[in-house]
Order: C-alpha cells, then structure tokens, then sequence
C-alpha cells in the first residue's frame, strides 16, 4: 500500500512538472526555425555538370548550341563545377556543413538526346547522386527542367523551338514522357519534385531581351506561348509524377510533392510618385507574381496578361482549367532581390500594354550607391519579407528553392545570409509557413553567359581547374553556424558574420 502511495504521488509530481514544463515551454517565445526545417544548397545540371560526356563527346542542347553560336564570351561550359563526376565530394561537403537538403536537377538533353531513346546509364548516374545524398540524411528537391533542353526541342541555330507553338500538345506529350521515365527510375528515391526552374527568366532573358536561347527580342506574343506550354507541361509532368511515383521515401506519408522553382520579388516604381512608373510596376507584378500561381493554385487562366480571364479568342481560351487547379503542393520561391520598374521612358514616352512598364534588373539605373551584387541586383533582405506576403495568400507551404550573391568582386556572402535567413526566421516566427531554404549554391559554378566571371558559390572554384579545390568563401562558416543555431545566431556570431559590410554600398546595410 505504501509503495502504492509513494507511486501515486511520484506520478502525480511528475504530471505537475510535465504541466508545468508545458506551460513554461508555451510561455517562452519561440525564437528559431523548427528542428525539421531544412537546410541545403541549390544547382542546376548546365550550371553544375557543363556539356561533356564522361569518356568523351559532348552533349547536344539549346545552351551548347547557343554557345556554339558565339554567345557566350569565355571559356565553353564543358565540366560546369565538375560536379558530373566529382558530386560525391561536393554532397560531403555540405553535409560537413550541417545541410540537410539539396536541390540538384537532371538534365533532359542527356537523358533523351533523340526523341524517344532514353540513356539508362544517365539515369543511373543520377539514381547514384541522389543515393550519395541520402546516404547523408538529405532530402533531395529534384528538378525536372531548368532551361536547358535536347535540340529536338529547340535549337538557336535551325531556329526550332517547340515552345513557340501555341499550346503545343505535341510538346506536352514529349515532357510528359521524359518526365514519366525520370519517375520510373528515380521516384523511389525522391519525394519532393520541381518541375520547371523560373520560367519567367526563360521568358524575359529568352524572348524579350535576347541574351538567352531562343535569342528573341521583345517578343511578348512568343513568352506568352513559352509561358502557355509551360503551365500545361507542368500540368500533365504532375499527373506523370503521381502515378509513377508511388514511393514515400521518407516516411511523411507522402510520395510525391510537387511544386515549381518560381523567381519572386517585389517590384517597386522607379519613381514612386510617376503614374506610369507605378502602373508597371503593379501590371508587372501581377504578370511576374501572381499570374502563375492564379493558373496553379486557382485554375484562372490570363493568356492576353490584362489581369481578367474572361477572353476566348486567345489560344487556348481564358477560363478556368480543373487540369491546372490544385496543381503545386508548395510553392518554391527564388529571390534574389527588388526590382524596379519604368514605365516614363522619356517625358511622354510611355510602355504600352501588356507591360507598361520595364524592369531595371541593374541597380546602376537607378542608384548604384544601395548594396548590390557583381551582376548590378540590388541586395534587399526586406524585399524578402516582402516577397513572401505576395505569396502567402495562396496558402501553400512554402521553400525558398534559390537565394544568393555572386561575391566576384566583395566578400559580402557572410552578411547577405545573416540577414535574409532572419528575415525568413521573423516571417515563419510570425506564422507564414516556411519549411526550408536553399542557398544558391554550394560552389561557384558556370552562371549562363557570365560563364565563370560571376561566382555564387559558399565554396569558390578555380575556373581554370573547375573541379578541383573547393575554396570557403566567409559564407561557408555563417551558413554553418546559421544552421547549428536554426536561424538565431548567439550575439557574438551574429556581430561575427554581419560584421562584414556590403563593400558595394561603401558599408551600408539594407536593414
Ligand atoms: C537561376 C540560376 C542562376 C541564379 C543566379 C537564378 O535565376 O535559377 O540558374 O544561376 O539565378 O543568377
């Protein structure tokens, strides 16, 4: 009886101090990222893998051949990082680091460079990569197309581009096929999907400012049908993806989750009391933010890009389409900055519709003194924030799939991750559901036609030796530190790794 008692009274002291730890714990405010947040590094198959072959030869694409035209000054992009070969290294590196997560992606022009004749040797070269990674605990974001494509499906010389053709089913079936084999062969090991990297870079580097393959030059009627296809690739690469992969390999009880790598900002007037200035900004932050995830989330459908759906003389007609609705799982977010917008060329001097306006990617255009990186983008922690209520009304969690500076002339990485991780941290602190980040990238790698002039990575390469030592930028031990402390950083860390100024804004900093 006795011992009954003791027990009981144990027992009941032990639910007093649970209760009391509850309450203590909810009492305390919450001041960091959530344990299973993840943490990873970002890149892309061009970018990280080049074009060469293992064992000689060379891969045939829109990107080498839009090298092979003469568009890209430097060196030609064959090993990328070397990350073709070396990935193995690369993934224990940031596994050292403390990531948990990476996005990496598969490169359609190797995998199906004839229509219809898949290379099962580069399937299982991926299958290894991500193997490699899981065997370190990452979970793997694997993208499906990130710009570059077999020339059967666009080629700069010939002037083929199967995305230029209205609603082109034919287009949509091939995708869906690649994607269907990519599936079949990687989808037990892969839960979490991205089907297209930032297809708004196709459209304003590729169809309305030249520097990108297909090389067109203002023309709004050719990104519109890029664009098109793309929401019904998507589209019908989810269906493929759902039933292909029926595999929960992480145990979450999902098999697949499925979302797109969308470039995200803000866009600010240039002059904020111009009536022209302002009208595009607000019509280019509808194009560039919510015309998508309208089509995705809602299934609302703006082809003419007036902000209505209502016109059936487009091709395919406005409306709502059930086979886009409900098609993102997430929404993956790339942000690199604010961008402002001109809409007054010159006094009288107007854009007219669908745009009105013209985004100035370069800081330079409008003041050069506010911190900036080497390709001119303003650096602005707060724009994240910002970013990131345009998109939670559509009630998704959300990843930031890309964020990052190309530190080629100012070791400005360090402060850049500080703030924008804090930022991110006081927003999902704040409610907004943000499950993990990704900074781009791990090493500096080949950055579309700066080639290697422009350098991204935590870890620098030696562009004459692409594959060989990784070098830590200052980023590599805030990124490390960010991470042990999910977000918060002690004083003496935080003052450690902001203490390095924006060189390019003279010492100023953006919050
Ligand atoms: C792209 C990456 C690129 C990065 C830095 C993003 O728009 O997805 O491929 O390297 O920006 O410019």
């Amino acid at each position: 009886m006795r011992n009954d008692a003791l027990v009981a009274v144990a027992s009941l002291a032990t639910v007093v101090l649970l209760f009391n730890a509850c309450t203590d714990s909810t009492a305390e405010p919450e001041t960091a990222l959530p344990s299973n947040f993840l943490w990873g590094t970002a890149n892309s198959p061009w970018q990280a893998e080049g074009r060469n072959v293992p064992g000689g030869g060379s891969i045939a694409s829109n990107w080498s051949l839009w090298e092979d035209m003469g568009n890209v000054p430097g060196p030609t992009n064959l090993i990328g990082c070397g990350f073709y070969d070396n990935y193995a290294a690369d993934i224990a590196l940031a596994a050292a680091d403390g990531q948990n997560a990476l996005r990496m992606g598969v490169e359609w022009a190797r995998i199906e460079p004839q229509r219809g004749v898949f290379d099962m040797a580069v399937l299982d070269h991926y299958a290894a990569v991500i193997d490699e990674a899981k065997s370190h605990d990452m979970q793997v974001f694997l993208t499906l197309y990130h710009w570059v494509v077999p020339p059967w499906v666009a080629d700069p010389q010939s002037g083929l581009d199967a995305f230029d053709i209205p609603m082109n089913t034919v287009l949509h079936d091939d995708f869906e096929l690649f994607v269907r084999q990519v599936a079949i062969h990687l989808g037990s090991r892969i839960d979490y999907w991205v089907t297209f990297n930032e297809p708004f870079s196709v459209v304003s580097a590729g169809y309305l400012a030249g520097l990108h393959p297909p090389g067109k030059i203002a023309d709004i009627d050719g990104a519109t049908r890029y664009l098109i296809n793309v929401l019904f690739m998507h589209a019908r690469a989810r269906s493929a993806l759902i039933q292909e992969d029926t595999t929960d390999s992480d145990g979450d009880g999902f098999a697949t989750r499925i979302g797109i790598a969308k470039s995200a900002n803000p866009f600010d007037p240039k002059n904020p009391t111009n009536v022209h200035d302002i009208a595009g900004a607000d019509r280019i932050d509808y194009i560039f933010n919510q015309l998508v995830p309208n089509a995705l989330v809602h299934g609302f459908l703006d082809v003419d890009l007036d902000t209505l759906t209502t016109n059936n003389t487009t091709i395919p007609p406005e409306g709502h389409y059930p086979q886009l609705e409900g098609t993102l799982d997430y929404m993956g977010l790339n942000y690199y900055g604010p961008v402002r917008i001109l809409g007054e060329v010159l006094p009288g001097l107007t854009i007219g519709p669908p745009l009105f306006g013209v985004p100035l990617l370069d800081v330079a255009e409008y003041d050069p003194s506010l911190p900036h990186n080497g390709l001119g983008r303003e650096i602005n922690a707060d724009g994240l924030r910002r970013t990131l209520d345009i998109y939670e009304p559509y009630a998704l969690p959300i990843y930031i799939l890309e964020n990052g500076t190309d530190t080629s002339d100012h070791p400005q990485r360090a402060r850049y991750l500080v703030e924008h991780i804090e930022v991110l941290r006081d927003a999902y602190l704040d409610g907004l559901d943000i499950r993990g980040y990704f900074q781009w990238s791990l090493t500096d790698n080949f950055e579309w036609t700066e080639g290697y002039t422009s350098q991204f990575g935590l870890y620098a390469i030696d562009p004459l030796n692409p594959s060989g030592n990784r070098t830590a930028t200052n980023g590599v031990a805030a990124y490390r530190d960010i991470i042990l402390h999910s977000g918060t950083l002690p004083p003496t860390l935080r003052d450690l790794h902001l203490g390095v100024p924006y060189q390019s804004s003279g010492g100023a900093s953006t919050r």
